[in-house]
């Protein structure tokens, strides 16, 4: 089967948001698959946050749907809470609990009993090389590591929809491209389906499935990456895809 034909597990349809007046977020849809990457890549500032967000559920739209699995899970009259989405989050700044140990972090989301969890965190946390921080603290690790466990954290209940907000910009240049493909490799074993925002061309290039460009609220552009990075849709996306080198 191929990627096409798989069944959508998220899917939004005519999402819009407007803040003082602005559209921010102008009419979007998306379909995203299992075991896919898609990236809502974009400038800063057109909508690429907000639409996450609204996604997560901790942002209400003005209108629009959104679909999880073919059953609605939101539109302006019906609200399924963020925590009953099925949904991993990831941002930028990792956000660790600063106060639990490793473990106590990648164990947070997890449901069951101590031992079922505990096969869990042990199974991710040495899946991301980690297992002998399991009882470290955040504070005590690098920027790398902390990524990792921020990765293991969302990934460990094995949630439908992976939303991942820039959660590379924090990383040192040196080591920005093996951690992409470190997490590219994990996201790929885990069933779910992944929805990244990035600013960067590079990263949507090195990473994606699918791009959807997104340009002052609108997604102005669609397809994979070879394509829409050799047919640009206007001389604004050849120059935004210009900085790649
Ligand atoms: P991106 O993630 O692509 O950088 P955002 O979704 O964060 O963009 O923001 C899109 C636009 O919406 C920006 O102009 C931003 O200033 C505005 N915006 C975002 N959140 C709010 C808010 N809570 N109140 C007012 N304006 C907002
Ligand atoms: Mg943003």
């Amino acid at each position: 089967m191929t990627a096409g034909q798989t069944p959508p597990r998220l899917e939004i349809r005519n999402l819009v948001r407007v803040f003082d007046g602005q559209r921010v977020v102008d009419d979007v849809s998306l379909t995203i698959r299992a075991g896919q990457v898609t990236c809502l890549l974009g400038p800063s500032g057109c909508g690429k946050s907000t639409t996450l967000r609204m996604i997560a559920g901790v942002e209400m739209q003005d209108s629009g749907e959104i679909h999880v699995d073919g059953k609605l899970i939101c539109d302006t009259m019906f609200r399924v809470p963020p925590e009953r989405r099925e949904i991993g989050l990831m941002f930028q700044d990792f956000a660790l609990f600063p106060h639990l140990s490793v473990a106590g972090n990648v164990a947070f989301g997890l449901k069951g009993s101590r031992e079922e969890k505990q096969v869990r965190v042990e199974e991710l946390l040495a899946r991301v090389s980690l297992s002998r921080h399991i009882d470290s603290y955040p504070h005590q690790l690098s920027g790398g590591e902390q990524q990792r466990v921020a990765l293991a954290r969302a990934l460990a209940p094995r949630p439908r929809i992976m939303l991942m907000d820039e959660p590379f910009s924090g990383l040192d240049n040196r080591l920005r491209d093996g951690i992409r493909d470190d997490t590219l490799a994990l996201l790929k074993e885990e069933d779910a389906a992944v929805l990244l925002v990035t600013h960067e061309p590079e990263e949507a290039m090195r990473m994606a499935d699918e791009i959807a460009l997104m340009r002052d609220g609108r997604i102005v552009q669609q397809g994979a990456p070879y394509n829409v990075y050799t047919r640009p849709v206007d001389k604004a996306a050849v120059a935004f895809f210009s900085d790649i080198n």
